[in-house]
């Protein structure tokens, strides 16, 4: 869910919460003949004061009983409370979230409540500390790693924030363990924020949504078809199915490609590799309007076991 949707729907739940204890507090009042009676005093004085020219002294005088009758009916709710054995908070909003009263902040803070309804937008697969912020550069060994992946993530993180439809494809190629499937899942992660959908696959992951459509067992690959924004993570570690695997995966490709739907892949695969794996159809479509980029560097996990000795 995106921050409009989240703070939209924290929004209700506060209106909501708010109705409620309206509509409590009406029905007590409008049952009890005290209240009724002093609900039209107020009335009266309040025409009389409001809608005659009043000297100020009378207008003082009325302003003060109004408020007099305001707390007569505090007080009279209270008993009545009392009387119902209902407790003193009864009448209070009774918020989705007590702690920032459905307003989705504390102190400026993002309440947990907003966090976790934006948490609702990661798309699947995607870890939930798969974020930009969480990008943490000291874990990547100094020198030119370190200096290309800083400016990988600050131009995917422009390239999310103008995503649209007919934005550039993306093909990122490097060997397992230098980040890739962590900077496009930041990536989807942050087009999915703006309101986009997104989803994202492991290559192998995708190959059972072929399979399971090729078999009859599922109707449609619809969601991979149409997705505003598709991520495939590790293309060529999936099997090599006949009839599946290349013709699925051209099927994909070629429809978004018409569709100008955009798609990122990440691949460990060198492009002689990719040609040899998938043939020239489905290269010609990975590189199609695309942004190549090439992680180089040695592994993180393994540069981490080794303390970036
Ligand atoms: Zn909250």
């Amino acid at each position: 869910m995106n921050r409009v949707q989240a703070l939209e729907r924290i929004k209700v739940r506060h209106s909501r919460a708010e109705y409620q204890a309206y509509l409590k507090r009406k029905l007590l009042i409008e049952n009890d003949s005290i209240c009724r009676e002093i609900i039209k005093e107020r009335a009266l004085v309040s025409t009389k004061i409001f809608s005659n020219i009043q000297s100020p002294k009378e207008f003082e005088e009325g302003t003060k009983r109004l408020i007099e009758l305001g707390n007569r009916i505090e007080f009279r709710l209270k008993e009545l409370l009392k009387n119902q054995g209902l407790d003193e908070g009864y009448l209070a909003p009774k918020y989705y979230c007590s702690q920032c009263q459905d307003t989705g902040f504390i102190g400026g803070e993002y309440c947990n409540c907003l966090c976790s309804l934006l948490m609702e937008g990661i798309p699947s697969g995607v870890d939930k500390d798969t974020c930009f912020t969480a990008f943490d550069e000291l874990r990547i060994p100094e020198g030119a790693q370190r200096e290309n992946t800083k400016k990988l993530k600050d131009s995917l993180i422009l390239y999310a924030h103008e995503f649209k439809r007919g934005s550039q494809n993306i093909l990122l190629r490097g060997l397992t363990g230098v980040g890739k499937s962590f900077l496009l899942g930041c990536t989807a992660r942050e087009i999915s924020l703006q309101g986009f959908s997104v989803l994202y696959l492991t290559a192998y992951d995708m190959l059972q949504r072929f399979k399971d459509k090729h078999f009859g067992r599922e109707e449609t690959i619809e969601s991979i078809m149409s997705v505003d924004f598709l991520v495939i993570d590790d293309l060529g570690t999936e099997p090599m199915l006949n009839n599946i695997t290349i013709e699925y995966l051209f099927a994909v490709l070629n429809h978004r490609s018409a569709k100008k739907l955009p798609y990122a892949v990440a691949t460990n695969l060198t492009m002689a590799q990719l040609m040899e794996r998938y043939g020239e159809r489905i290269v010609s479509r990975l590189m199609d309007r695309a942004r190549l980029v090439q992680l180089t560097g040695q592994d993180l996990r393994l540069a981490a076991l080794r303390g970036n000795a």
